[in-house]
């Protein structure tokens, strides 16, 4: 007999299946005119707003590994990184879609907490999953997730608007999630309090769309993006979409308490490796020198920590890295980029 843990999807069937899994979908019913279980989703969108639509493709063994990911991790993460990109526009994420392709191998059990770990996440952010298609795979998990937002024509953020004399500033801390994936590789099974959150980090990022709106509702913002690749390659791609350089600050660069002490332990350079880190998940923005401090210090009041100001959009096409007075290296752009580097294991 099968257990409910051995179940395999070819026991229950894909309809069966999508009947395990559309409760809890739809936490915003208003807009939904037909939900899972047509031949196509149907919503209307928000009125005098622009769409954003965006779409991530997560393939095991070169994003994640199955083995050393929970079910629910890995829903919460498809959707979170996503959502981010929503944030990076400075949107309101709204209506969320789910393909798989799943191999024999896979329990339902993991598909499910799969889903609960990503219906969690909508439903903290009012998101609905409208569909998807699933599918069978000869070896490996594939995700693809796209996500829709919606934001006001006038407070749309975009990667090409930085302008020389912005101030850089970014939500939060930088590289937590990049040594989270250090212990992963190695083994977490005897880690200890900080050490969990860094892991955590990385396996639960926090898309930052409630800093997006409030970056984007403040007026005076001029590029941005989400820090996916490393905040150096990332900084990187707005000064080139915008024809600009930056130079940013060491001593400004935001590293955790926990990561400073896993730098200092691991013979790290906290600055560089806070840099390189990918898989962050918090904004990067550039802002009118006019209303840098303004921003900040809503930003501040509103969600209780420091928007972090890290460096300045200058006219020269140079990245620049200044480590004390007087002392400039150059910044080169490192980080992730699936075409060239080794899998960014655990989600
Ligand atoms: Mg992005």
């Amino acid at each position: 007999m099968t257990t409910e843990n051995g179940k395999r999807l070819q026991d229950i069937g894909e309809f069966g299946f999508i009947d395990r899994i559309r409760k809890g979908c739809v936490v915003r019913p208003r807009n939904v005119v037909r939900p899972i279980g047509d031949d196509a989703a149907v919503f209307t969108p928000d009125a005098d707003r622009l769409t954003l639509v965006t779409t991530d493709l997560l393939v095991e063994r070169v994003h994640f590994l199955k083995e050393r990911i929970s079910g629910e991790d890995l829903g919460a993460k498809s959707l979170a990184v996503n959502l981010s990109d929503i944030a990076a526009m400075g949107g309101e994420a709204r209506e969320a879609f789910v393909s798989l392709a799943i191999p024999d191998s896979i329990a339902v059990t993991y598909l499910e907490a799969f889903y609960n770990g990503m219906k969690e996440l909508a439903a903290a952010h009012a998101v609905n999953i409208l569909g998807g298609d699933t599918t069978g795979s000869r070896s490996d998990l594939m995700i693809a997730v796209t996500v829709t937002g919606s934001v006001p024509p006038a407070e749309l953020l975009r990667r090409d608007g930085a302008r020389p004399g912005d101030v850089v500033f970014v939500t939060g801390w930088l590289g937590d999630s990049r040594a989270g994936l250090h212990w992963i590789l190695e083994g977490t099974s005897d880690l200890q309090g900080e050490d969990r959150e860094l892991v955590r980090a990385h396996r639960r990022p926090r898309p930052h769309l409630e800093e997006g709106r409030f970056l984007a509702a403040a007026g005076g913002v001029h590029g941005a993006i989400d820090v996916s690749d490393g905040a150096s390659s990332d900084a990187a791609h707005v000064a080139s979409e915008s024809g600009v350089g930056m130079r940013l600050f060491g001593d400004r660069i935001p590293v955790s308490p926990a990561l400073r002490n896993f730098c200092a332990r691991n013979g790290h350079d906290p600055v560089r490796f806070a840099l390189a880190g990918g898989e962050d998940y918090v904004l990067l923005c550039t802002v009118s020198a006019s209303r840098a401090e303004d921003i900040a210090r809503g930003f501040q009041n509103r969600f209780g920590r420091p928007l972090h100001r890290i460096g300045e959009v200058i006219a020269d096409r140079r990245m620049e890295l200044v480590r004390s007075p007087g002392t400039v290296e150059a910044l080169h752009p490192e980080g992730w980029d699936h075409f060239k580097k080794k899998p960014s294991v655990g989600g």
